[in-house]
């Protein structure tokens, strides 16, 4: 989880009333309500968008969405229906209940297909589940690797998503805005998504040292949707429910028991599942470990640390503290070493911040 670069940013009179008294988060062993980690589906040359034939069936392959999965949920799902949508047909199977796999089924219905979703786990047993979700589409992929072709796909994936996100706000799905303190010691730099997408971050600034809460050399404001995606994959799951659809819950071996599906079109959303699913081995796992707090209503920022990659993302549910990003590791068991760094960091933050920083 990173930052917006900051083309067109500055200090503005706006940004300190816009960030006076921030309520600090109450960082206490006492207040830890549970410890979880999920694996985010990496694959360092970017998400897979393509269309494969399997036999008699068209399988059009939607998965890898890294650290980004649900801000890029809506915007891969409409590149993956218009793929569909060639094939004439009008019936699919949609293998995954996650953020990428509901938003696909529900896009399709939207069409006028008729879809079944197939899944070994639903909501709230899914790494969708476990996302903060800040929107923003990092952690997605290695700019070493990413080509053109896919900077383009990625480029377009999240203008969408960032546009129908935007339609999703409100209580009914869980969706708002707000702030975002992004804070360091060194310099912020851009990162290549967010030189990929200036217009998606239009409200960026910097903080100078004086009013900067967090008592960094830098500090960084920005406004950007946030996700609770407990209540908000039950809305989606309720919508697709509504409209029709048949929800199946199966789990997949392999690839060759996908023929036995009645429909002709399998939209392939099965997220980390699809590396033994469809023999995908740049697909691996990117462990993220996260402790979390009792609900504190007040804080309604979301604050990310770069000096020792720690953040914080205030759901309904619990304030969520991370963070770690472990390639390759496969185990979803909290590491207890992780934990201490987790707390410790964040109370550290928190118990130095500055209320008064922009009066
Ligand atoms: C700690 C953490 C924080 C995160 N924060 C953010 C954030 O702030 N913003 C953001 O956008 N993203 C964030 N992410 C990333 C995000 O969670 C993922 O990118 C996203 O969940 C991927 O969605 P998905 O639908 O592809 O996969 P999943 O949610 O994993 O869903 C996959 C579905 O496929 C099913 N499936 C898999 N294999 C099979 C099989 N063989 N047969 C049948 N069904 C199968 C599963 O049961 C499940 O239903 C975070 C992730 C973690 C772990």
């Amino acid at each position: 989880m990173t930052t917006p670069g900051c083309a067109g940013s500055g200090v503005s009179p706006a940004s300190l009333t816009a960030t006076a008294g921030l309520v600090p988060v109450r960082v206490e062993p006492e207040r830890v309500i549970r410890q979880v980690a999920g694996l985010r589906p990496y694959r360092p040359s970017g998400f897979v968008l393509r269309v494969e034939r399997l036999a008699e069936k068209v399988i059009v392959h939607d998965y890898g969405h890294g650290g980004g999965g649900v801000s890029l949920s809506w915007g891969t799902a409409h590149l993956a229906a218009l793929e569909a949508q060639q094939t004439g047909h009008s019936r699919a199977a949609v293998i995954g209940c996650g953020a990428v796999g509901l938003a696909t089924a529900r896009l399709l219905q939207r069409r006028g297909w008729q879809v079944a979703v197939y899944a070994r786990d639903l909501p709230p047993e899914t790494t969708s589940n476990m996302a903060g979700a800040q929107w923003s589409p990092t952690g997605v992929f290695d700019p070493a690797l990413a080509t053109p072709a896919f900077e383009a796909q990625f480029q377009q994936a999240s203008r969408t998503a960032y546009r129908m996100f935007q339609d999703l706000t409100g209580p009914y799905y869980g969706v708002r805005w707000v702030d975002n303190y992004m804070v360091s010691d060194e310099p912020i730099a851009t990162e290549r998504f967010q030189e990929l997408l200036p217009d998606l971050y239009p409200d960026v600034e910097d903080i100078p040292p004086r009013a900067n809460p967090f008592g960094t050399r830098y500090g960084r404001r920005f406004a950007t949707m946030m996700i609770e995606p407990p209540v908000y994959l039950n809305a989606v799951m309720r919508d697709f429910l509504l409209a029709g659809g048949r929800l199946v819950v199966r789990h997949f071996r392999d690839r060759g028991e996908l023929a036995s599906l009645e429909e002709p079109v399998v939209m392939n959303c099965a997220g980390l599942g699809s590396r033994d699913l469809f023999g995908d081995p740049e697909l691996v796992p990117a462990k993220g470990q996260l402790t979390v707090l009792r609900p504190q209503p007040e804080v309604d920022y979301i604050y990310i640390d770069l000096r020792e990659f720690l953040y914080m993302i205030p759901r309904a549910d619990g304030i969520l503290l991370g963070g770690t990003f472990e390639t390759g590791v496969w185990s979803l068991d909290p590491d207890p070493a992780h934990a201490q760094r987790i707390i410790e960091g964040h109370r550290r933050v928190f118990g130095r911040m500055r209320r008064d920083a922009y009066r």
